[in-house]
């Protein structure tokens, strides 16, 4: 027997007993950070009965000295008695004043896995209800033993087909995270992260679709303690200093608020409490602002008499205080899926404060706290509490149904993607025109429908009917919608704006690879234009076998690869021919010195022949070169600045750079242009573009410069906002007029949004 574990007979001999010696459960072993004092069994007893006066005590001490002795001296990883454990999680549960049954489960939760009791005995001890609850936690824990990722998604649907069952099984379930994650810190870092992350996919989800409010921010902030600590503790500190400047600010709006109410003849209980890190740090990943911008960091709640008073309360405060605008939700009328009531609303309170609102009633505001965990879980006329709560409460009705469903999808993994991110949100039912059935998350749109349909539907999606009319593929799904999705072969892939759109992960995911492939395909065929060119102009041969050669040198895999870099400007095309042939020379250009007369050659790539520029007055041995950002053709204005040392750089008369020389009119050189007609050159320019972001604009934009016998240099991308992407294109042209022609002709695109040339 291994040590630390009890023989049966002893257990059912204590559980006999029932009244443990007083400190039988202390252990001298005390850890390093844990509890200062176990909680006793008449600690336990004292807690049920202040909320149930009618419970069975005898039943509470059985359960308490049994688990007691069947753990005996086993011990947690933070080195406290392992009987800790169960009997911290039980104080959980008494704090959502549960029942005795589940009391006692709680208790006994880890027995049949870690000790020698069986289900036989603790029926036999207990009686089957209990029986039952503690196996299914045991199904539960050796799950959870065998549980890594490959796994997590079969666990689940167990997880949710046991308490499908007895929703006490979760309850209890959850108070043991819960207790596990408070003790995280004791458990080896190795594991430490898997059971947060699982703790925030599954279990506070899970929490929050039951409705039970507290159980689900803390195990989100323990969670987030785990997985950024960086993060939570800044968000902590700055929590702390905020709670501090503003404490009597809180006592203040909470006493105008009450005073205001009953002024009116309302009596309600206000409460002004701060949100925790986790909900903060949300909002500031989802609206992008910094900590500062978060005003509402504290939250008030008015708790009234009745569900008159509630609508009463809203409008005395509407009409004391400013109302902010598009905060007011009426959850009361329209409850959340989660059985949720409650008024919500932000208004301008004392102090100039934004002051968020909750009003509801007191049997709401318990609902709002302990969710499902609200409902009594008696047996009554011979109905069980299972049966009951499918009638009483929302969340449970809808955990049944929704569970039904997904027990029939039939791949774990796609019943966990399904699951992880949508399961726990409010859900909307739609049918494809076959009557398939297809769940989507609240909000859901056609993009999302076409795409949990199939990849390749969503990816080539050009339209849809929904009930048989014409709509938007952005149109927010309804329950009971039917959807057909038009199709196109001729969209290779989706318009990248999609994925802002979709709201579930799988679109997302699927948008986010079609349109990364679409995009790599046209910078590859951008790449390969300008090596083509390069070569061209080098008069040097281009062969593919030959790059495939040079692979390794480039350090790059392929040659779809390579030119994808050079493309997005990673590599030169240059370093591809010389990789290709090592002796080959790029002619630097813009550095020759001829005569009297600087010429000038306007790309970094060999020109045959340079142009002319008479400059007056100046030491004509400088070298030449346009201005770094936004160059300089023929038919602009130019000036030529000498930087000692350097030479001269021609910028357009127009330039805002040259601010920056106007007080040193020594550098200032007149020069003007002297171009060849019959030996036309190009010279260089950029262009600032603002894209419309779908597949193939950028090619359309590259597809235009090039048959007008534009030559693009260089191509930079910024995306500017989820619609448009800002192109800086380096570009090399024969004058201003076939400027002017390429700017016209890419302004005639749909997808170009704007067209500017860029005077640095
Ligand atoms: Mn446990």
């Amino acid at each position: 027997m291994a040590p630390g574990r009890r023989t049966s007979r002893q257990m059912q001999a204590a559980a006999d007993t029932a009244v443990a010696a007083p400190d039988a459960a202390a252990s001298p072993r005390r850890a390093r950070n844990s509890r200062a004092r176990m909680m006793r069994q008449y600690d336990l007893v004292e807690r049920v009965r202040a909320y149930n006066p009618n419970t069975n005590e005898d039943l509470l001490n059985r359960a308490y000295v049994y688990a007691m002795v069947a753990h005996g001296e086993q011990t947690r990883a933070s080195g406290d008695p392992y009987f800790s454990h169960p009997l911290e999680v039980a104080a959980i549960l008494t704090d959502l004043k549960l029942d005795d049954a589940t009391i006692v489960a709680a208790l006994l939760h880890d027995t049949i896995e870690d000790t020698e009791a069986t289900r036989t005995e603790i029926d036999q001890v207990f009686g089957h209800e209990i029986g039952a609850l503690v196996e299914g936690l045991t199904k539960l824990k050796r799950l959870e033993l065998v549980s890594r990722e490959a796994k997590q998604a079969e666990n689940l649907r167990k997880l949710l087909l046991a308490i499908a069952d007895d929703v006490r099984v979760l309850l209890i379930k959850l108070a043991d995270r819960l207790h596990n994650m408070r003790t995280l810190e004791f458990v080896p870092q190795a594991s430490r992260r898997r059971v947060a992350e699982e703790t925030l996919d599954i279990y506070a989800p899970l929490a929050a679709r039951m409705g039970m409010q507290d159980m689900r921010e803390e195990l989100e902030d323990l969670s987030f303690r785990e997985l950024d600590p960086e993060a939570h503790s800044v968000i902590t500190q700055r929590l702390d200093a905020l709670t501090e400047k503003s404490r009597n600010l809180i006592g203040e709006i909470e006493t105008q608020l009450f005073e205001n109410l009953k002024k009116h003849g309302i009596w309600a209980e206000v409460k002004g409490r701060r949100k925790r890190p986790f909900s903060i740090w949300t909002k500031m990943e989802r609206k992008s602002v910094g900590f500062e911008q978060l005003s509402d960091i504290f939250g008030f709640r008015i708790i009234v008499t009745s569900l008159e008073a509630c609508y009463r309360a809203l409008g005395i405060v509407h009409t004391t205080w400013p109302v902010v605008p598009g905060r007011f939700k009426d959850y009361i009328s329209t409850p959340k899926q989660n059985d949720y009531r409650s008024i919500h609303s932000t208004v301008i309170g004392p102090g100039n404060q934004r002051v968020e609102l909750q009003i509801r009633t007191a049997d709401m505001d318990r609902i709002a706290e302990f969710g499902i965990a609200a409902h009594a879980f008696y047996k009554e006329g011979g109905v069980s509490p299972t049966e009951r709560l499918k009638h009483e409460s929302n969340a449970f009705a809808w955990l049944r149904q929704t569970i039904g469903v997904l027990s029939e999808s039939s791949n774990p993994e796609e019943f966990l993607e399904h699951t992880k991110l949508e399961l726990f949100h409010d859900q909307v039912f739609c049918f494809t025109p076959k009557g398939k059935l297809i769940a989507l998350p609240r909000k859901a749109n056609v993009i999302d429908f076409a795409y949990a349909v199939h990849t390749d539907v969503g990816n080539s999606a050009v339209g849809c009917k929904i009930n048989g009319k014409f709509a938007p593929l952005s149109s927010e799904l309804e329950n009971g919608d039917e959807v057909e999705v038009m199709t196109s072969s001729a969209q290779v892939a989706p318009p990248s704006a999609w994925e802002t759109l979709a709201i579930t992960g799988k679109a997302r995911a699927a948008i986010r690879r079609a349109t990364r492939a679409a995009v790599r395909d046209q910078y590859a065929g951008l790449g390969r234009r300008i090596v083509d060119r390069l070569f061209t102009r080098a008069k040097v041969e281009y062969a593919d076998d030959k790059l495939k050669g040079a692979l390794p040198r480039l350090a790059r895999s392929s040659i779809e690869d390579v030119m994808a870099a050079v493309g997005r400007g990673e590599i030169k095309a240059s370093d591809v021919a010389r990789a290709m042939y090592p002796d080959y020379k790029e002619e630097r250009v813009g550095r020759k010195r001829i005569g009297s007369k600087v010429k000038v050659a306007p790309s970094d790539v060999a020109a045959k022949s340079s142009v002319a520029i008479p400059i007056s007055g100046a030491n004509s041995e400088l070298p030449v070169k346009f201005a770094p950002n936004g160059g300089a053709v023929p038919g602009d204005r130019i000036v030529g600045i000498v930087t000692p040392g350097e030479g001269i750089t021609i910028y357009p008369i127009t330039s805002p750079a040259l601010k920056e020389f106007e007080d040193m009119p020594e550098r200032w050189l007149d020069v003007r242009w002297d171009v060849d007609e019959a030996t036309p050159q190009r010279f260089p320019a950029r262009l600032m573009i603002q894209n419309v972001n779908e597949p193939g604009s950028l090619a359309q934009v590259a597809g235009v410069i090039a048959e007008n016998d534009g030559n693009i240099d260089n191509i930079s991308m910024r995306r500017r906002s989820p619609d448009f992407t800002e192109l800086t294109i380096d570009l090399e042209v024969y004058d201003l007029k076939h400027l002017s022609a390429i700017i016209a002709q890419l302004r005639a695109k749909a997808v170009v949004a704007q067209v500017e040339r860029v005077n640095g």
